[in-house]
């Protein structure tokens, strides 16, 4: 199971219980077993699960509930919290500072993506102003240091490393010292990984920690390990001081519930993910609107901070105050379609977006979904002005259906299609009324107002 199938179990879970006229004791639990099947069929390890079920039970409690209260609402925000919460060590990883030297070492079993995530790690925070160098301390495998040499050379960042040398203590160190003396203030130290938990692999990483004093260790899983992960992760943790995990091919089939038994194991944080082969799929994790997203919820801090990113700033304003007035008319639609065909990689922003997700764009089928959403645009195009400022549904009315097909050269099925695509976007961008808009970077208020 995926992650976006476990999120659309949960979701019918809780649409089910909506949909109930009585919310009783019955009727809970028939939820929390269909959440906690899910759970474990995603392979969140199952003392985790239990724990989840029996605090939500001591949450609602359904007597104590006043016959005025939500109940759906109080039952969906427990679960909402407790998924929250399985997510959340409760304490931040260690954060590098800029223009402060730190020494980050990454571990994790061959093949997890290691290399890979390394060159990202350094990449994302080249773009944001860092000097990032990496050291490859990989001197089991072969072709280790060529990779990183390679994935460095693309993005113009500077590593050390060396293909006489076998002991990988000796070349962290000297590529520490020498980064250390460029002043570089983020120096990536990349570890050998081999293809299980050997005692000799633990041995090594505890001496290059112990040689480079690492300010941050970073555990990097491989999503589609499986109930594996809380061991494997704790094995980790028990040998060097793991302070933060990056889980990666989460774009991939896994089930991806083995990041919520890692967070456990080590107590540190997820605080990137991994979606792609490519430099720039690689996700800074936060947990609630992670959990948004994973309820179907849609991710608006990412999304808006992506809006910042690509949008040019004197259109952002106006951009977002149309958002947040929530008339969601057919020409805001076709600019969030312009945006979000601006955006790429289309998949990662189209995750963010409340309703743009499952329904438009299935993953694994990014090519189809842009095509329609050019498909749609171009219908729009034989619109009127009137027709794209009007929020009122009963305006598109049969003869300017059938204007509109014959004026884009579609068929009327097609424009009614787009239509319904509108009223159900539109539906659900009507709970933005009145909300505040974060500014770039913040964490948002709107994902946990979406949720309350
Ligand atoms: P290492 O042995 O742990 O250093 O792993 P590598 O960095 O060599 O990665 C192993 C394979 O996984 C390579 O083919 C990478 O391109 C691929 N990979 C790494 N991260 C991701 C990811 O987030 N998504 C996908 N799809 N592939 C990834």
């Amino acid at each position: 199971m995926v992650l976006a199938q476990l999120g659309g179990s949960i979701s019918r879970a809780l649409q089910q219980m909506s949909n109930a006229t009585i919310i009783d004791e019955k009727v809970l639990n028939e939820c929390l077993n269909e959440i906690t099947r899910a759970l474990l069929q995603s392979d969140v390890q199952f003392k985790l699960v239990r724990d989840m079920q029996t605090n939500i039970k001591k949450i609602v409690n359904l007597d104590d509930l006043a016959a005025g209260h939500n109940k759906r609402k109080i039952i969906q925000q427990a679960i909402f919290n407790e998924l929250c919460k399985m997510l959340d060590p409760g304490k931040p990883s260690f954060t590098p500072k800029k223009g402060k030297t730190s020494v980050v070492m990454f571990v994790g079993l061959q093949g997890s993506g290691k290399t890979t995530t390394c060159t990202k790690y350094a990449y994302y925070h080249q773009k944001k102003g860092w000097k990032p160098a990496l050291v490859c301390a990989d001197t089991f495998r072969a072709g280790a240091f060529d990779q990183l040499k390679q994935n460095a050379t693309k993005t113009k960042i500077p590593f050390y490393g060396s293909y006489m040398e076998s002991d990988p203590v000796k070349i962290a160190v000297e590529g520490v010292e020498r980064f250390k003396k460029e002043n570089c203030d983020l120096i990536i130290v990349d570890t050998s990984g081999r293809h299980k938990q050997e005692v000799a692999l633990f041995e090594e990483m505890r001496q290059v920690s112990e040689a480079t004093k690492p300010d941050l260790v970073i555990f990097v899983m491989d999503s589609s390990i499986g109930q594996a992960a809380f061991d494997q992760a704790q094995a980790f943790k028990q040998s060097v001081a793991v302070g933060a995990v990056i889980v990666t091919k989460m774009d991939g089939h896994a089930k991806g519930g083995g990041a919520l038994s890692a967070v456990a194991a080590t107590k540190s944080p997820v605080i990137f993910i991994g979606t792609g082969e490519h430099m720039d799929e690689f996700e800074v994790f936060d947990v609630k609107p992670f959990v948004s997203r994973l309820l179907g919820m849609g991710d608006l801090s990412g999304f808006m901070d992506k809006i910042h990113e690509v949008v040019p700033m004197d259109q952002q304003p106006e951009l977002l105050q149309k958002l947040s007035e929530g008339n969601f008319t057919l020409r805001i639609m076709y600019e969030q379609f312009q945006n979000i065909l601006k955006m790429g990689p289309i998949g990662q922003v189209f995750s963010m977006l409340p309703g743009f997700s499952a329904e438009l764009m299935p993953k694994g089928r990014e090519k189809e979904s842009q095509a329609k959403i050019k498909r749609y645009m171009t219908m729009m195009d034989s619109m009127t002005n009137e027709e794209l400022d009007s929020s009122n549904p009963k305006l598109m009315n049969e003869s300017r259906i059938m204007r509109i097909a014959r004026g884009s050269g579609r068929q009327i099925r097609e424009v009614m299609e787009m239509l319904e695509e509108y009223k159900r976007l539109a539906k659900i961008w009507s709970k933005m009324k009145g909300l505040k808009i974060p500014k770039k970077g913040e964490m948002s208020a709107l994902s946990r107002n979406m949720n309350a």
